[in-house]
């Protein structure tokens, strides 16, 4: 494969994004394909991951391509964790005692949408919206996708799957035999909810990342640019002490009255979005190999997806792009060692995040509350 040959990546998330302006960089034509509309154009679906928390290792990524300054225009730093007790004082617990260390609220939609801007600004980079793969040859490069105007067919000499979670292009490998994949779903789900601003202004400290420990329960905030938060409820999916034991309106203010009593005044809507935000599911992916043929490659979330307790998802998935541009020039561009290289380099990192990530949501959801946290050392997580 020759440089201005071209490369199609299968999803326009955050992974395939970034990954469209590496590629693009390296004088890659790009052909990316994406499900959903184009973003940019449309509104965003309700209650599904409104930010997250970018930290260095994200951070570095778009350094490299030059985009860290514009996403961090409106990113809001984070200092610390802020511990709401059910009765009680509030307890600050910075990230790092040494320095002025944060991790970053980032708005999720308007980092894909800087992506996609960044990635269309190369000439070589043309991305088709409302393009879902449904079939994939990993011997011939045979594309399937269906489109509004009825099916489109493509053919491409290395496919790169950053199609998330769910990844269709996975589910193609795994289809053809030559991928094996282990899904570990949690029984919890989780559910947003928002705090508006109060008089103009954040009703909660905004240079923090606000938990709620209840033990079999968790709820989180991040603060948003508009000055709202958005809170990431953390429950069981089904039981007496789930999601499912809340049916009606009124049970559902007893609850928060009970469990969160200083987050019902702050947010007017919450019984509105209780019953109508969708419970998301939680879960790891794991996959092996991560390539197929030197030919089809999986990234992010696609190859890899993890609990979001670390809040680390999108930072490995970036981290993932730059080692493949690592690995092209290593490789000279030859893409049936750089993928396996990927993989090779990759692997032992991703797993040790995924075990991190689930080992993270016993101390976000319990131990943060007990003295010995008080004083949390480690700066890269939430
Ligand atoms: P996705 O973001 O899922 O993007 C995949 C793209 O592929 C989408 O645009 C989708 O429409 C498209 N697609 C899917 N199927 C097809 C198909 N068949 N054909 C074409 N296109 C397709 N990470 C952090 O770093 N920090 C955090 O604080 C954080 N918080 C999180 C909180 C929650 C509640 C959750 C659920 C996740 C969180 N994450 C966080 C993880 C982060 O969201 C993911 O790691 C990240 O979105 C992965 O990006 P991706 O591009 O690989 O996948």
């Amino acid at each position: 494969m020759t440089e201005n040959e071209e490369i199609t990546i299968v999803g326009a998330g955050l992974t395939g994004g970034l990954l469209a302006c590496y590629l693009a960089r390296r004088g890659y034509r790009v052909r990316v394909y994406e499900r959903r509309p184009d973003p940019r154009k449309g509104t965003v679906e309700r209650g599904r991951s409104i930010n997250l928390a970018l930290s260095e290792r994200g951070l570095d990524a778009l350094r490299r391509i030059g985009l860290e300054k514009q996403v961090m225009a409106d990113a809001l730093p984070m200092r610390g964790r802020m511990i709401h007790p059910v009765q009680g004082e509030l307890d600050f617990q910075p990230y790092s005692l040494a320095g002025d260390r944060a991790i970053n609220s980032i708005s999720r939609g308007a980092l894909n949408n800087a992506l996609l801007d960044a990635a269309e600004a190369w000439p070589g980079v043309r991305i088709d919206f409302e393009h879902r793969l449904v079939a994939l040859d990993p011997e011939t490069g045979d594309l399937g996708f269906d489109t509004p105007d009825g099916p489109v067919q493509a053919t491409a000499g290395v496919i790169l799957g950053t199609d998330g979670a769910g990844s269709a292009v996975r589910g193609q490998l795994l289809a053809h035999d030559v991928l094996t994949e282990r899904l570990d779903f949690l029984d919890y789900g989780y559910k947003e909810l928002t705090i508006p601003p109060s008089n103009g202004d954040f009703a909660l400290a905004p240079d923090a990342l606000h938990i709620w420990p209840r033990g079999t329960s968790m709820m989180i905030a991040l603060p948003n640019p508009d000055r709202s938060f958005t809170c990431t409820l953390f429950w069981p999916n089904s039981g007496t002490n789930s999601f499912a034991s809340l049916g009606s309106p009124a049970a559902i203010e007893r609850h928060f009255r009970t469990h969160y009593p200083d987050v019902l005044p702050l947010a007017p809507d919450l019984v509105d979005d209780y019953l109508h935000n969708p419970v998301g599911m939680l879960g790891t992916v794991r996959c092996a190999p991560w390539q197929y043929g030197g030919r089809v490659g999986l990234l992010g979330d696609a190859a890899h997806a993890i609990v979001p307790f670390y809040g680390q998802g999108a930072n490995c998935a970036f981290e993932d792009v730059v080692e493949l541009d690592r690995c092209l020039d290593e490789t000279g561009d030859t893409w049936d060692l750089a993928l396996p290289l990927l993989d090779a380099q990759r692997r032992e990192n991703a797993e040790a995040i995924a075990q991190m990530a689930l080992a993270n949501f016993v101390e976000m959801r319990d131990k943060v509350a007990s003295p010995v946290f008080q004083f949390g050392k480690r700066v890269e997580h939430v």
